[in-house]
């Protein structure tokens, strides 16, 4: 559905009230480029989203009486986070003044005010429902955590899960364990191969942004992973167990306990799906895991192109080649590939990157293109890689449309799939 005319452009008074300015209609940002959203690409801001202002920048509009680009001077700049399942096509645009803090590991899409309503410029690009809001119910999320802390008193995983990733972080995936529901996280490992600039669990001394959760501190045993993973594998809808997690750092270094950890598993019970959420940086290690029957990966990357990918990643001993090996691997195995895509508009929609996709597509037999919110502070970003010109972009929309006409069987979405979608129907009826 399209609107009949732009939202205008929301600031904030500084103490966390947000007001619409009728006088500017809200411009989107692309690359470093502020610039007008089509009429076609709002929609209501989702349940789940959040509004923030944005100290220190001033959003950019367009007067509705002469159509010049101005700055809106009467407050902070607002940006919205959208919730899970949903992909932004333009970020807020905004002129950030000298000492502007740099932002946390939020993502920071455009949003606009129209009829009482806020919008925001994106698509529900998954229909699975596993991570909305409505959701949640906490008293079952509480009553959950403690009948699995009762029922595995001993396991540090199971404590790790409950009580920081589920009670204190909320984090999703943790909550939707706790509910004896879907894919259930199994972080692994504490030490990591890259250094990602925008890595949510480990920051660098100088902590510029701070890492939104910690990162695990102890090392799980095969029994511990077994121990509640069956169990789950056995009774959950839609089952999927995932190592790899926010919480953790690569859990390919912890490849051999991820191995007899699948082949215990597997003796136990053949549901479900095993999937690894990586930095694919040792093919070697994935084509052990696939040997014991690993069925899917995601492969996190903020570009389809080396010479972006290394300045973000900033990997100790591997290459970008090492990811796209992995895939390649995981697929020779006939198991589900996914990449867990960092959008930015301006830099996910350049033609270059565009090319650089298709070729990754086509070398690597990709099943699945996870279309996630770079969570990072934009001109924090654009400045540590050194872009200073993004090039001639096409806009998140048309990309899609693009990868969707000439790619078919490439599935779109933003979770990794149960195994009743990998191998039956992939688009059913979430209602569940
Ligand atoms: S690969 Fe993951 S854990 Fe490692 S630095 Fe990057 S974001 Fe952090």
């Amino acid at each position: 559905m399209s609107l009949s005319q732009s939202p205008y452009i929301l600031y904030s008074d500084g103490k966390g009230n947000i007001f619409e300015d009728t006088s500017l209609y809200v411009t989107g940002r692309s690359g470093w480029d502020a610039v007008p959203v089509p009429n076609d690409h709002w929609i209501e801001l989702p349940d789940g989203g959040s509004l923030y202002e944005l100290p220190g920048r001033k959003g950019i509009g367009i007067d509705v009486t002469t159509g010049e680009m101005r700055l809106c001077e009467k407050g902070w700049a607002v940006a919205a986070f959208i919730p899970p399942a949903h992909t932004g096509f333009y970020l807020a645009a905004y002129e950030s003044s000298k000492d502007a803090p740099t932002l946390p590991l939020f993502c920071y899409t455009a949003a606009g005010w129209l009829n009482n309503k806020f919008y925001v410029p994106a698509v529900r690009i998954e229909p699975d429902i596993r991570q909305d809001c409505p959701g949640y119910d906490q008293d079952k999320v509480n009553e959950g955590a403690a009948y699995l802390l009762k029922h595995y008193p001993h396991n540090r995983l199971v404590n790790h899960l409950m009580n920081n990733c589920a009670l204190t972080y909320h984090c999703p995936a943790a909550r939707n364990f706790s509910l004896g529901r879907w894919e259930c996280p199994v972080p692994v490992s504490s030490g990591c191969n890259a250094n990602c600039l925008g890595c949510i669990s480990f920051q660098p001394d100088e902590k510029i942004i701070v890492p939104t959760q910690d990162r695990l501190d102890f090392i799980p045993t095969v029994e511990e992973i077994v121990e509640f993973t069956v169990p789950h594998l056995e009774s959950a809808p839609y089952p999927i167990i995932s190592f790899g997690q926010g919480c953790e750092g690569e859990p390919l270094l912890m490849w051999e306990t991820i191995r007899d950890a699948i082949i215990e598993i597997r003796k136990h019970t053949s549901k479900g799906s095993i999937n690894i959420n990586t930095n694919g940086s040792r093919p070697d290690a994935v084509e052990e895991l696939c040997k014991v029957g690993l069925d899917s990966i995601r492969v996190s990357t903020n570009s389809a192109r080396r010479e972006i990918y290394m300045p973000y990643y900033r990997p100790n001993n591997y290459d970008f080649d090492d990811i796209v090996e992995s895939l390649k691997v995981v697929n020779r195995f006939g198991g589900w590939t996914s990449i867990n895509y960092f959008v930015f508009p301006g830099m996910t929609d350049s033609v270059a990157e565009y090319e650089a996709l298709r070729k990754l597509i086509k070398e690597t037999g990709l099943k699945m293109i996870q279309w996630r919110n770079f969570n990072i502070d934009p001109d924090w970003y654009l400045g540590k890689i050194g872009i200073t010109d993004t090039g001639e972009c096409l806009g998140i929309k048309q990309l899609q449309e693009l990868i969707r006409d000439e790619f078919p069987q490439v599935k779109f979405g933003y979770f990794n799939p149960s195994m009743e979608r990998i191998k039956g129907k992939f688009d059913y009826d979430f209602a569940h």
